[in-house]
């Protein structure tokens, strides 16, 4: 072979990841190039260390509000630096599976350093140049960070750093009210910090329906978050005494800690993209949608192509890539309506079309069915009734999205993801019996209800009550 390597993938992350699993297992000769921690942004600093933080929150929570239950224990005393110690614990345990030396166990060829391109077949790995038939970039995205004036004078967190505090800001500001700032806003007041939260429009989770982001907002606002919407930042400035003042909608919020999670950005920048001619733009690397840069034998996928970045979008982009390049024929591989999850209490759980997207899409031929988490036993047993089931369907029962809005609903999202992706209609989830009682049985009754409703209307539903006469 005219080629160190069949495939060098940049960036041991999900996508980098999946893709270096995969193509080893096709039998092709794979390098995995990473510059800081094999694992990601997933492991690190993202999905593990978030969803640790907020399962302590979580239990805080739960011996803080325990007496409504007849359990009573009182405040509980939180010890944060335990907290991290525990997280950063959950990480190794996570990243053991990753490691360099277990991925060179399974034969793929991990190099340390970060890579370069020279050209088209090569990339320099510090004094190293590494030449491949293909190249597949999976670099991830970096916290964005707005032009805020004051703000480059202040200490500030993002999620690369909040791993590393030792104490919890007594009160903390966090602007931004996407996903990871509710998710650590919430973890944050649980945990004994004040919190406000500023967001700019005037909601939380811009892109779930809108009841959703609703319920969640009432839920911060029960723990004690401060929400202020229509509040877009205009400066920031520090104190002598560690004080943080963020000046937003024309108030100011007065804090000693300041969040900043207004998004992420793809890392496009120090890859050598321009010397193999790769294009780029702020948004991300430019792909087709099989995942094909600019340049034939270079793909792309996960975060630093930009649009969704989530870590099972990034996986599945790794893994098309590398079926896209190394076997016959091609897949499209950037879905449009993928599923997500927002782990808040509730959680907001989501996949396929919201209700506005299938009426923009298909006009009148949309239905949607909702069910309240009231309505659900095992919610109602659990002490979690807040939320709702809502499912958006064809007229013909064919099932284009969800939204689970409730105490492990992206557990619960599990049988929409597989029917709104296989094409099944509200009939099919009526019919697959479910284990009771479990968020499961919800489904099934949400499903039930529409399906039933679809059958006894019309023509047919005459046919039925005089068959049944
Ligand atoms: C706080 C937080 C919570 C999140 N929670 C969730 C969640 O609950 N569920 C979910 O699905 N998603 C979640 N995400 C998103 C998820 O973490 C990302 O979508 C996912 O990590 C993207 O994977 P990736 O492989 O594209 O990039 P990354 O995981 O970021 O990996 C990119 C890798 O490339 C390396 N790299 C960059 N440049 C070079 C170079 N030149 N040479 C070599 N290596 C390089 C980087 O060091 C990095 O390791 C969360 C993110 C954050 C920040």
């Amino acid at each position: 072979m005219p080629f160190d390597y069949n495939l060098a993938i940049i960036g041991a992350g999900s996508a980098g990841l999946t893709a270096a699993r995969f193509a080893t297992r096709l039998g092709k000769r794979v390098a995995l190039i990473e510059a800081n921690r094999v694992g990601g942004d997933c492991t690190w600093t993202g999905c593990v260390p978030s969803k640790a933080l907020l399962h302590a929150a979580r239990v805080a929570h739960t011996i803080r509000t325990g007496g409504t239950l007849g359990v009573r224990a009182g405040e509980p005393e939180v010890d944060f630096p335990a907290v991290m110690r525990r997280i950063r614990n959950v990480i190794e345990e996570i990243y053991a599976a990753e490691s360099p030396d277990a991925l060179r166990a399974e034969g793929i060829g991990v190099i340390e350093g970060r890579a370069r391109f020279e050209d088209a077949h090569t990339v320099a790995v510090g004094d190293r140049s590494i030449s491949a038939k293909y190249f597949l970039i999976c670099t991830g995205a970096s916290p964005f960070v707005p032009p805020i004036p004051g703000l480059s004078e202040t200490p500030y967190l993002t999620y690369e750093n909040f791993w590393r505090l030792e104490s919890l800001p007594q009160r903390l500001i966090v602007i931004g009210g996407g996903p990871i700032g509710c998710e650590l806003a919430q973890a944050c007041q649980r945990l004994g910090s004040s919190v406000t939260l500023v967001e700019a429009l005037d909601r939380i989770l811009p892109n779930d329906e809108p009841e959703a982001a609703r319920t969640v907002a009432e839920a911060l606002r029960r723990d004690g978050v401060d929400l202020r919407f229509g509040a877009p930042v205009e400066s920031v400035r520090s104190g002598e005494e560690g004080g943080i003042t963020v000046s937003a909608g024309g108030e100011d919020v007065e804090g000693d800690g300041l969040l900043v999670a207004v998004g992420r950005r793809a890392n496009v920048d120090g890859i050598g993209l321009e010397k193999a001619g790769i294009e780029h733009s702020r948004a991300g690397i430019t792909v087709d949608d099989y995942l094909r840069t600019s340049v034939k034998n270079i793909y792309a996928a996960g975060d630093c192509v930009g649009g969704f970045q989530f870590t099972h979008y990034a996986g599945y982009q790794g893994a098309m890539a590398v079926r896209n390049m190394l076997l016959p024929g091609r897949s499209r591989a950037r879905p449009e309506h993928p599923p997500w999850a927002t782990f808040t209490d509730p959680e907001v759980a989501h996949s396929g079309y919201t209700e506005k997207q299938a009426r923009e899409q298909f006009g009148g031929n949309v239905r949607v069915s909702t069910l309240p988490m009231e309505s659900v036993d095992r919610a109602v047993t659990d002490d979690a009734d807040e939320g709702f089931i809502k499912v958006v369907s064809r007229d013909n029962g064919t099932v284009l999205g969800a939204t689970v809005v409730g105490r492990n609903a992206a557990e619960a999202l599990q049988g929409w993801a597989i029917a709104g992706q296989h094409g099944l209609k509200m009939g099919d989830v009526a019919r697959a019996m479910q284990a009771y009682p479990s968020l499961g049985t919800g489904n099934q009754q949400v499903a039930w209800d529409a399906y039933v409703d679809g059958l006894t209307r019309g023509f047919m539903g005459r046919l039925l009550r005089w068959l049944a006469r």
